[in-house]
C-alpha cells in the first residue's frame, strides 16, 4: 500500500532514540531543551515549547491567549477537528468563517465579518502547507486586540513574504505526528517571540506549576500550582527522534517541492483537474498535495477516483470533512451549506501521496493510475 504520507526512519534516528533510552533522564532532560531550541531557531522564533501532541500544543496556546467561557475564536472549517476543539477545551466557542477559493485558507473578509466583542483569538490554518494570509490576520488582530494562534501543523519550513512560519503570528503550533514532515512518534510545539506566552505555555504543560517562587529559599521543597494545567510533556525519546529528523528538514522540503513540481507537470493537461497553487509571495511546505476534481468537466466524480486509486493500492485521503459538518458540531447548531467555498472544495478534493521519502516508482504509479482512470472515465459517466 502506498499511503498519502509516510515517515522516514533512518539508522541515525534509531541511534538517537537508543541514546535517549540509555541516558539519565527519560523526560525533561537535555534532549527536550535541544529540540525546542532547534525548532525555534529553524523557524526564527525566540521560544519553542514542546508538547505531547499538536493537539496539546493547540490547547496550551488557547489557554495562554486566556480564552475562557464565553470567548470566541474564529477558525476555518477546512481543517482537522483539533483546530476547533481546542477552543472548547477552555470553555470557548469556535466560530467558523469561509476560506479563500485558491489556497483554501481563511478568507480575511469572511473573518472580519464574524468579529464581535466576544472574539478573543484568530486561528488560521496553513492548509496543506500553504501559509494563510498572515498579514491580513495580523492586521485584524491589531485592530481588534486579538491574539493570532496559527495552526502551522502542515507547514514547518513554509515561508510567507520571506519569513518562515512560526516566527510571524503571536503563537504558531506544529505537530510531529508521523504523517507530518517531522515524526517524533507523537509530539507538538508552540513557537512564539513573546516571553509571557512562553512562560504560560511551559506552566500549562506541567500542571500549572511554578517552580521559580521566592519561597524555595526558605522551603527548598516548595512549588506552587498557580493555575490548572495538564501533563502535556514530551519525553526524551520523542525529542531525540524529532531532533534527529529536524536535521534533514531542508532535504525533506526540497524533496516534497520536487514531487509537487513533477505532479504539476504530469497532471497539467488532465481535464477537470485543478492543482494546488503556490502564491508568488509564499513558499509552500507541501505537507499535502490536494487535487480538486470537477465532476462536470472531468466526467468522473471524486468518489470513483478515490475508490479506483484505493483498489490500485494507493491510499489517497480526503482533507478535510469540514469541521462544522461533524455530528458533534451539528449538535451545536452548525449546518451544512453555511460555508459554500469550503464545502464546494470538500466535494472535489483528494490528497495524492506526498512525502519526502517517496520513490520514483511510487510517484509513477500514482500518475499511471490517474492516467488509466482518466482514459476509462467516460465508461463510468
Ligand atoms: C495533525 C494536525 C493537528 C493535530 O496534531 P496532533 O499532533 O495529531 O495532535 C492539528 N491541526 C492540524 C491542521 C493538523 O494537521
Amino acid at each position: 500500500m502506498l499511503s498519502y504520507s509516510r515517515q522516514e526512519i533512518l539508522e541515525e534516528d534509531i541511534q538517537a532514540v537508543v541514546d535517549a533510552l540509555r541516558s539519565e533522564s527519560l523526560t525533561g532532560g537535555d534532549r527536550l531543551r535541544a529540540f525546542e531550541e532547534a525548532v525555534a531557531e529553524f523557524v526564527g522564533a525566540k521560544y519553542g515549547v514542546a508538547f505531547s501532541s499538536g493537539t496539546a500544543a493547540l490547547h496550551a496556546a488557547v489557554s495562554a491567549a486566556e480564552v475562557g467561557p464565553g470567548d470566541e475564536g474564529i477558525t476555518t472549517p477546512n481543517t482537522f477537528c483539533a483546530t476547533a476543539n481546542c477552543l472548547i477545551y477552555q470553555g470557548g466557542r469556535p466560530v467558523f468563517a469561509d476560506v479563500a477559493e485558491d489556497t483554501l485558507t481563511l478568507d480575511p473578509a469572511a473573518v472580519q465579518a464574524r468579529i464581535t466583542p466576544k472574539t478573543k483569538v484568530l486561528l488560521p490554518v496553513d492548509y496543506a502547507g500553504h501559509p494563510a494570509d498572515l498579514d491580513a490576520m495580523a492586521a485584524l488582530a491589531d485592530k481588534h486586540g486579538l491574539t493570532v494562534i496559527e495552526d502551522a501543523c502542515h507547514a514547518i519550513g513554509a515561508r510567507y513574504r520571506g519569513q518562515r512560519v512560526g516566527s510571524i503570528s503571536h503563537m504558531s503550533v506544529f505537530s510531529f505526528h508521523p504523517v507530518k514532515h517531522i515524526a517524533a512518534g507523537e509530539g507538538g510545539m508552540v513557537t512564539t517571540n513573546d516571553s509571557k506566552f512562553a512562560e504560560r505555555l511551559r506552566r500549562f504543560r506541567d500542571h500549572g506549576i511554578n517552580r521559580s517562587t521566592e519561597q524555595t529559599a526558605t522551603e527548598p521543597w516548595f512549588y506552587a500550582m498557580e493555575n490548572l494545567g495538564f501533563n502535556y510533556r514530551l519525553d526524551e525519546m520523542s525529542c531525540a527522534l524529532g531532533f534527529s529528523q529536524l536535521k534533514r528538514i531542508e532535504s525533506n522540503l526540497n524533496a516534497r517541492r520536487g514531487w509537487a513540481m513533477r505532479y504539476a507537470e504530469a497532471l497539467a493537461d488532465f481535464e477537470g483537474l485543478r492543482l494546488p497553487v503556490e502564491q508568488a509571495d509564499c513558499d509552500h511546505a507541501w505537507h499535502l498535495y490536494p487535487i480538486r476534481i470537477n465532476e462536470r468537466i472531468a466526467g468522473i466524480d471524486r468518489r470513483t477516483v478515490f475508490c479506483g486509486m484505493r483498489e490500485a493500492g494507493i491510499r489517497v485521503q480526503v482533507h478535510y470533512i469540514p469541521v462544522h459538518r461533524h455530528p458533534y458540531y451539528q449538535s451545536m447548531g452548525w449546518r451544512a451549506g453555511q460555508f459554500p467555498v469550503a464545502e464546494a472544495a470538500y466535494e472535489q478534493i483528494l490528497s495524492l501521496p506526498m512525502f519526502h521519502g517517496m520513490q520514483q516508482a511510487e510517484w509513477q504509479s500514482v500518475i499511471d493510475c490517474l492516467t488509466r482512470i482518466w482514459k476509462e472515465r467516460r465508461c463510468h459517466a
